[in-house]
Formats: structure tokens, C-alpha cells, sequence
């Protein structure tokens, strides 16, 4: 796909971009030991901003995944043992990421419903935290080195890795698991959320041929076929992104095999605003903390605790940006946010929109869904409420921002700490040192001063408490992805 197509592309119809999306899909298959199959059947993705059937997708079988897992095993040993071939393959995977970024990029628009600008933004930085992988060198540590004796750990793969992710960011965590598995050497069987599979069967497609057969494999199919990928005798290690309850899931289905595990899980960041912030300065940030992908990001800031003394104007500058924002359909060059990507989280934070309202919040912006198709929520700000609602205590990943009041930190610290989620939170102040101080207060795996959230290739990222095990990110992957093994030298005199 061209440029120049790309422009002629923003006059199609909604169902031009339908029937574009599904010659795409007609050509997808599952890709197992670097062959594309079909699979044992479909299953009926929808459009988020549509609210109706994009697509039907291949379903991979318990056939499927065992060829998978079983090519996987195969071609490990060759991988692991050759590293200049690995970091070629991850250079060669980031580059055709790259030149296949429109067309993976409005496959991910008509199944996420995100903006096409942002769509399109995605498989760039799934590239990059490709490369990122390509370009680090997994560590070997020496602890001690002296003329008795030299002590080192090395990190060698664990295997195949079993590669389970949501449906916020497809692609982005997809390529994520996928670069650092690969980088030390061990081999993927991936699998998509069955709500947003088809960029992960279209990156299959893409990589086909950019890896020896069974290096990477992606079958598509339900929560059932994820149970059977973290049971599997010869799957070595699950790296999971989603939701707590799975996760909690996982670790009891992992237990048999005692299978390594990466959990990613969800969160309920907050973020604690001091008094001598300059407001309007720091507005737009929190906004787009709080509602950059329609609030679906893990570590979107989904509670927002504000010093007394500035809470009004702070609201007042929320409520002037949400009302700026138009929900609208991916290929609307006027849309600045997208719709819930699927029909029960759309229910979900409905549900809890009306049970803030019940328990008296007041809605200051927002509150209900536009007269339209799809799953489309405006940007909503809450006050009056307070930990002990289920919008403030669950976490809502959707358009709601509940905002609250304090006046003493120990106070505010003890309700932002008085939860089970543990992924990140932010401090806003000019006064650094507080902020140190309080960072190293929030019970989180990171902790933003003046942002939120901060997340890249480069960067530690996963959660304490419930919100996960383990750490994406930066040279801290290869701790999860790889087995620490000690050597110890006994140097001959
Ligand atoms: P989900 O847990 O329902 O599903 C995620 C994936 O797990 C899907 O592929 C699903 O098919 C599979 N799955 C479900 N049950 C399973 C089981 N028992 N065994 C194996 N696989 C199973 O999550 P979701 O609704 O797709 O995603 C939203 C959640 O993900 C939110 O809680 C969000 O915070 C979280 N999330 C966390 C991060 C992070 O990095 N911490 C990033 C993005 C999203």
C-alpha cells in the first residue's frame, strides 16, 4: 500500500474499508512450523466502530497448537545456537514491520477501532522495540573474578515460550514478547486476543520467511486455546499481557509443569497532584494519561487524586479538553478518540458510570454513549466520589475519570496504596526531592514524576501486588525470559 493510495483512501465508505479489511483477511492463516494453515473453522470479529461483524478468522485447532508447540521444540537448539542469525532475523522482522505499517496499521484500526493516525503509529513502535532487541546484548554477569576462582551466571533460553496478549495494543506487546523471547533464544507459539486477531495473523504472514519454520508461530482462537497453550508438556515458559483473573488462572494452569511465567496484568494507576503545580501546564498531561486509546491502556492514570486548594481549576481544565474530543470512526480525519474495542467492556464502564451516579457522584463532562453506532463512550470526568466506589476501586480501562480531593500526603498515600493493583502511579510537583520520596512510597512497579505514563523498549516495566510478575523492557527482559545458570571456576595454581 502507497502513500498515494493512502490518500485516495480517505474518501472510501465505511463499507469500502470493510471490504478492503476482508481481502486482507481472506489471505490469513495461522502460521505453524513457517507454513500459513487454516485452521479448524472461524470466528466472527467485530468492528468497534461499527458495532457489527468485520471479518471471520481462522480458528486455530488443539491440532494446530500441537504442531505448533511441536515445530517450536524443533527449531529452539539451531536458533539458540546462533546468535549473529538472530539478531539479523529481529533487524530483518523490524524492517518489514516498518514497510508493511499502513497496511498492519488499518487492520489494526477496523479491529481496535483506534484512530488510523494512531493505528498506523503502532506496528512503528512495535519496530522499535524490535530493533531495540536486535541492538541489546543479553548480559553475562560476573560476581566474582580473582586469582582463586571466576563465578559468572549466563542467561540461557528456557525454551519455547508460550506468548499470550490483549486486545488494547496487539501488535505493539505481540512484537514485544515476541523480540525478546527470540533474542536469547528460545521459540514462540503466539496468540492474539480473539477480539483483535488479525494484525497478529497478519504479522505471521509478514515474518513467514524472515525466520527458519517453527522460530515463530501465531494460531488465533478463544480463552480455550490459551488454557491449552499454558498446559502443554513441551511449552517451557507463558509471557502473558491481560487481566488479573487470567493471570490468576494461568498460574494455577502453569503449576503442573512448573512453567516459567512473565504475567503483565491490569492496573489502577493514580496519580497524586500537589499544590504548586502550574495547572494549566499540566492539564493536557494528565488528560492524555487518562484518556490517550479511550482509557484502554494498563497504565492509564484511572484515579486522580488532586490537592484541595487547585481541584476546581484543575477540573475546570480537564472538562475544556474533554469537551474538545469527538469519538468517531478510525478513517475520520476529524476523530481524535475511537470507541471501547469491545462490547462488554463498553457494558463494563457504562456499569460503572451509572453505579458512581447512584452512590451520588456528579458527572461534570461525559457520562453517556453518543447517539451512534458502535461502541463510542464520551470522555467523562467524575467528582464526589471516593475510594469504596467501584469506579475509583475497580480498574474501569475505559473513558472515566474519577477525580477526587485531599489535603495531607499520608492521608492521600494511604487511599492510593489501598489497593490489590500494583502497576504504576505518578507524582505531579516542582519539587523533585518530595517527589523522590513519595514515589518510592506507591506501592507500584513505576512511579512517573510529572508524567504518566512512561513506558518504551528501554524502560522496566510490570506490576507489584496483583498487577503482575516479572518485567518487560529494557535489558530486565532477559531476567524473565531466560534461565540464569551459574558457573564456577576453581582456577588451577
Ligand atoms: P484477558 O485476560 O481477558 O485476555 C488476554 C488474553 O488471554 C487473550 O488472548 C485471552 O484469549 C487469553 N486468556 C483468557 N483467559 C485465559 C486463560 N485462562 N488461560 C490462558 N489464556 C487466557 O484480558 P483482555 O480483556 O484482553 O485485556 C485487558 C486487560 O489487560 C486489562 O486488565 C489491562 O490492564 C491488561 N493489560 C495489561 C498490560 C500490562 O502490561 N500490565 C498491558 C495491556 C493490557
Amino acid at each position: 500500500m502507497t502513500t498515494t493510495q493512502n490518500t485516495d483512501q480517505a474518501h472510501l465508505t465505511d463499507e469500502q474499508r470493510l471490504q478492503q479489511v476482508r481481502e486482507v483477511v481472506a489471505d490469513l492463516g495461522h502460521l505453524v512450523g513457517g507454513r500459513l494453515v487454516p485452521g479448524d473453522g472461524t470466528f466472527t470479529v467485530t468492528a468497534p466502530w461499527l458495532g457489527a461483524p468485520l471479518a471471520e478468522c481462522p480458528s486455530a485447532g488443539m491440532g494446530d497448537l500441537d504442531a505448533a508447540v511441536a515445530a517450536a521444540k524443533a527449531a529452539q537448539p539451531a536458533w539458540a545456537a546462533d546468535e549473529p542469525a538472530r539478531v539479523r532475523a529481529l533487524h530483518a522482522i523490524a524492517d518489514a514491520i516498518e514497510a508493511n505499517a499502513e497496511l498492519l496499521g488499518t487492520v489494526l484500526a477496523a479491529e481496535t477501532g483506534k484512530p488510523i493516525r494512531i493505528a498506523t503509529g503502532e506496528p512503528m513502535g512495535a519496530a522499535a522495540h524490535v530493533r531495540y532487541h536486535a541492538d541489546e546484548v543479553v548480559p553475562t554477569e560476573t560476581l566474582i573474578d580473582d586469582d582463586e576462582q571466576t563465578v559468572l551466571v549466563v542467561h540461557e533460553p528456557i525454551g519455547v515460550v508460550a506468548a499470550i496478549t490483549p486486545w488494547n495494543g496487539p501488535l505493539l506487546m505481540l512484537a514485544n514478547k515476541i523480540a525478546a523471547a527470540l533474542r536469547v533464544g528460545n521459540t514462540v507459539v503466539a496468540k492474539p486476543s480473539p477480539y483483535t486477531p488479525l494484525a497478529s495473523l497478519l504479522f505471521g504472514r509478514i515474518v513467514q520467511d524472515l525466520v527458519p519454520p517453527g522460530v515463530i508461530n501465531v494460531l488465533a482462537g478463544g480463552d480455550e486455546l490459551g488454557v491449552a497453550m499454558t498446559q502443554h508438556v513441551d511449552v517451557s515458559m507463558v509471557s502473558f499481557t491481560g487481566s488479573i483473573r487470567a493471570g490468576k488462572a494461568i498460574m494455577q494452569q502453569s503449576a503442573d509443569g512448573l512453567r516459567r511465567l512473565q504475567l503483565e496484568l491490569g492496573g489502577n494507576d493514580a496519580a497524586v497532584v500537589l499544590p504548586d503545580v502550574d495547572v494549566q501546564a499540566i492539564a493536557p498531561r494528565i488528560y492524555r494519561g487518562a484518556f490517550a486509546l479511550s482509557g484502554q491502556i494498563c497504565a492509564a492514570v484511572k484515579r486522580l487524586y488532586v490537592h484541595e486548594s487547585i481541584a476546581e481549576e484543575l477540573v475546570e481544565a480537564l472538562t475544556a479538553i474533554a469537551r474538545t474530543h469527538t469519538p468517531g470512526t478510525p478513517w475520520d480525519p476529524e476523530t481524535t478518540m475511537g470507541p471501547s474495542t469491545t462490547r462488554p467492556q463498553f457494558e463494563y464502564v457504562q456499569e460503572l458510570v451509572d453505579d458512581a451516579v447512584a452512590a451520588g457522584a456528579t458527572v461534570v463532562t461525559g457520562g453517556s454513549a453518543p447517539d451512534r453506532d458502535g461502541f463510542f463512550l464520551e470522555p467523562t470526568i467524575l467528582t464526589g466520589v471516593d475510594n469504596g466506589i467501584r469506579v475509583v476501586d475497580e480498574e474501569q480501562f475505559g473513558p472515566v475519570l474519577p477525580v477526587m480531593t485531599f489535603t495531607d500526603i499520608d492521608e492521600v498515600l494511604e487511599r492510593v496504596n489501598a489497593t490489590d493493583y500494583g502497576l504504576g502511579g505518578s507524582v505531579w510537583t516542582r519539587d523533585t526531592a518530595l517527589a523522590l520520596d513519595l514515589a518510592r512510597r506507591f506501592e507500584s512497579g513505576s512511579t512517573w514524576i510529572n508524567r504518566h505514563p512512561h513506558v518504551g523498549a528501554e524502560v522496566p516495566f510490570g506490576g507489584v501486588k496483583l498487577s503482575g510478575l516479572g518485567r518487560e523492557g529494557g535489558p530486565r527482559s532477559y531476567e524473565g525470559f531466560s534461565e540464569p545458570r551459574t558457573i564456577s571456576i576453581l582456577k588451577e595454581n
